[in-house]
Order: structure tokens, then sequence, then C-alpha cells
């Protein structure tokens, strides 16, 4: 088949290059023509495992074309999926749906022949209509449109892809659930459930799936509080619970507060889709500011660790949401260096990804890139990301400073291996041991 994406980010280009290596021809468009100048060289934008290989691999074989030429994409598809971002509006909790409404005009305006249009993007109730609305505008009788969302997680992007453990489909032409099922039939071969539903259903289903997960790990964050005031073990906790089958034991794990490009703002997003539609998901809401809460939590705790912020020295370990991507968005680490740095503490930074745009600008913050230079005479260490490369450090060798001390924020040690080596060492949800 022939595809094209417009917007070539995590999504696009993980899923464009995944549709090539299917053995379809794909487009991928961006209008950052740096981006498409980078993988023009096969050079990949954005860090996900495993993704490089598979780019030069399709490109090389030419199923796999970036582009900033639009009018050519969208002319030589016929199924075209729209992965720009949706994020959260400034000064509000709506979602910004700008660049899919720009980047829908455009192809409503240069489609001449049969297209079916897809949004991969994540998008609110309704979106669908709204762009059916505007072809019925502009008076195209060949564009069909449908909702597709995406469930790849970063980090894993390219197993998600080709393993999903579904694909949503909403359309309110079932004819169309035809064609689509023939681009993923690989993907179904080998076990992905195909499921249908009306294309506000589906849009519906990202939401409430993401927003569902978030509400798993807001429990479990909540449940760590309760641990650390009771000496239970968290992860007692997870377990014990998490093996019930109709629970679950994924994202069932304490840790910082949730964070990353989605969850953050698609729990949002939905709480006013909700209440343009006069109904209050108050539980939403009341996840999302937990969730907010719990950044603090955390720097109180340092400050309660170390006494004062004063001229401090504190180093992350880590600074992106999670491991495996560069990926900076609604990370804890946003919330938690600037507010560290104000009060006096000195914050350097190790992450596997490189030095951050985020945190170039701010006194008393610098960047190192190598771990032992990054922890040498830190009073804290601060493990904020749990990247393989973290499992095994051996903090006494590499931190001279007597005194210094863990906090854990991923529960990536073992406990008894810390009080073995007499590391002051604290985590979430588990009992701290100060040697
Ligand atoms: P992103 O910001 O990484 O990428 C979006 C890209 O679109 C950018 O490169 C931008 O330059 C490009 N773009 C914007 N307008 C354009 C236009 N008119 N023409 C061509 N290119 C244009 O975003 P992302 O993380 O890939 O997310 C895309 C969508 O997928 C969002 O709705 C998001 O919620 C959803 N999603 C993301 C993930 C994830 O893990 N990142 C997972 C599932 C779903």
């Amino acid at each position: 088949m022939k595809l094209c994406m417009i917007g070539t980010g995590y999504v696009g280009l993980v899923s464009g290059t995944c549709f090539a290596d299917l053995g379809n021809t794909v487009y991928c468009v961006d209008k950052d023509k740096n981006k498409i100048s980078k993988l023009n060289k096969c050079k990949p934008t954005i860090y996900e495992p495993g993704l490089e290989e598979l780019i030069t691999k399709n490109f090389k074989s030419g199923r796999l074309k970036f582009t900033s030429n639009v009018r050519e994409a969208v002319e030589k598809s016929d199924l075209i999926f729209i992965c720009v971002g949706t994020p959260t509006k400034k000064n509000s909790q709506d979602v910004e749906l700008k660049y899919v409404f720009s980047a829908i005009n455009e192809i409503v305006k240069l489609a001449k022949s049969k297209k079916i249009l897809i949004t991969k993007s994540t998008v609110p109730i309704g979106t669908g209509d709204k762009i059916e609305k505007i072809i019925k505008r502009k008076r195209k009788k060949n564009i069909e449109v449908i909702s597709n969302p995406e469930f790849l997680r970063e980090g894993e992007a390219v197993r998600d892809f080709r393993f999903p453990d579904r694909i949503v489909v909403g359309s309110n032409n079932p004819k169309i659930f035809k064609i689509v099922k023939k681009l993923y039939q690989p993907l179904l071969n080998k076990g992905a459930k195909f499921f249908t539903t009306s294309r506000r259903g589906s849009e519906l289903i990202k939401y409430a799936s993401n927003a569902f997960l978030a509400t798993k790990i807001t429990f479990i964050n909540e449940l760590a509080n309760l641990c650390e005031k009771t000496g239970i073990n968290i992860e007692d906790i997870s377990l014990g619970i998490g093996s019930d089958s109709r629970i679950g034991s994924r994202f069932l794990r304490a840790g910082p507060a949730y964070g990353g490009s989605c969850f953050p703002k698609d729990t949002k997003g939905l709480i006013t889709t909700g209440d343009k539609y006069k109904t209050n998901l108050s539980l939403v809401k009341a996840v999302i500011k937990s969730n907010e809460n719990r950044k603090k939590i955390h720097t109180e705790r340092i400050k309660k660790i170390l006494g004062t912020f004063k001229n401090k020295k504190i180093a992350f370990l880590g600074v992106t949401f999670k491991p495996n991507t560069d990926d900076m968005r609604d990370s804890v680490s946003l919330k938690m260096i600037p507010f560290i740095c104000k009060s006096g503490a000195h914050v350097s930074y190790y992450d596997p990804t490189g030095e951050k745009k985020e945190f170039k600008n701010l006194k008393r913050c610098k960047f190192t890139n190598n771990i032992k230079d990054n922890c040498k005479g830190a009073d804290l260490i601060i493990l904020h990301t749990d990247w393989d490369e973290f499992k095994t450090l051996e903090f006494k060798k590499i931190n001279k400073n007597k005194k210094f001390i863990i906090y854990d924020l991923r529960n990536l040690y073992n406990l008894k291996e810390m009080k073995n080596k007499k590391i002051k060492y604290f985590s979430i949800g588990r009992t701290s041991f100060s040697n």
C-alpha cells in the first residue's frame, strides 16, 4: 500500500518506518526541514532503541521516504495518517488542535483522488466529525475520515508497533475496516486483536486507556506514601494485588509521578471533554491533582533528608521521564531541578541521551557527560530515571564524599545491599536505612 505520515515525530517516524518494513511505500512528511534533512542521511531525530537500523534498511530499499513536500506525498498516497502533536493549550487544560487542523486543511486542498484520512494523533471526541465538516465544506467527496489511535510506548516503540495488543479502528463506514485490516494483517497474524468501533468510540478509547493507566500509577504512588508511614514494603503490595488477574501487574510500580508526552496531557484532555459534555470526570481530576502534588512531595523529602538545600551538591542520574527515550516532556525533573537550584543547591546531572536544552540557562545547574564525574563529591545522588547503566553502580567507588546519601525514585536498588554497604538510602514506599 502507499501511505503517508503527516508529522514525523515519535509516532510518525516509528510507525512510518515500521509500516515500510512491512512492505509498504511510506512518505514521512514533516514541516521541520532540519528533521527531514537528518532523516535523509539516515540519522534518527529521536532516541528509540532499534529504530536507526530499521530506518537505514527501509530507506535504502526505497520504501521509506522523508520529505517536506506534502503535495507529492498526498498525491502519491492512498492512506494518509495524521501524526502531528496534540499538546495541552497554554494557560488551559484544553487540547491544542491547531496542528491537526492546519495539516487537514492542507491535505484537503491537495487531495484530488480517493483518500482515507486516518487520525493517529490523540484527538478529543468529535474531532473526526469536525474534519468531516471541513471536507464537506470544500466539497471533496472522496475522502473518508477514520480514527486509528496509537498505543506505542516510547522506549519500546518499535517492539510495541510490531507486537501490539490490539489495533483500534473507528469509522462510521464499515467498508473502510477491510482496507485498514489489510494494512495491519501482518500484525494481526502475530496475534494482535482487530477492534472496530464508531469513530467517536475509537477517539475515546485512546483517552480512556491513558487515563486508566495514569490512575493505576497514581493509586500505587499514593499507597507508597502510606507504606512509608507504616513500614510496609510497596513492592509486596504491588505483587500482592497485581497477581490478581482482574487487576494485573503492570503499571503498579511506585515511582516519582507519571510524566511524558501522553499521560499528563491526555488526562487533562479527557476532563475538558467531560466538562464540554457536562460530565464531571471527578476521578481523573483527582488523579491529576495527586500527581501534581507528588512532585512537591519529593522536593520536601529531599529538604528533610538534607536539612537544607543551601550549597548542597545534588547529582541527578537520568532526567528523561523514563529510560530508553530522550523525551523530556512533562518529566518530573523539569519541576524538581529548577526548584532545587532556586533553593540554593548545586545540581549536576547525567543523562545517557545527553545535555538538555530545558536546563541550559538554569543557574547552579550543569550537565556532566559521565556518571563518575557527575556523582563525585555529591551530598545526595538522586536516581531519577532507571536506565540499565545505573543498575550496578559502585557508589562508594565513584563518590569519595563519605556522607553521601542516595534517593532512589525508581526503587532500582536492593534494600539489603544498600544496608550491607552502609549507604544511607531512601527510596519510594520502602523502609529507609540510615546507617
Ligand atoms: P511530536 O511532537 O514528536 O511530533 C509531531 C511532528 O509533527 C513534529 O515533528 C512536527 O514538526 C510535525 N508537524 C506538525 N504540524 C505539521 C504539519 N502540518 N505538516 C507536517 N508536519 C507537521 O509528537 P508525537 O509524540 O509523535 O505525538 C504525535 C501524536 O501521537 C500526539 O497526538 C500524541 O498524543 C500521539 N501519541 C504519542 C505517543 C508517544 O509516545 N509520543 C504515543 C501514542 C500517541
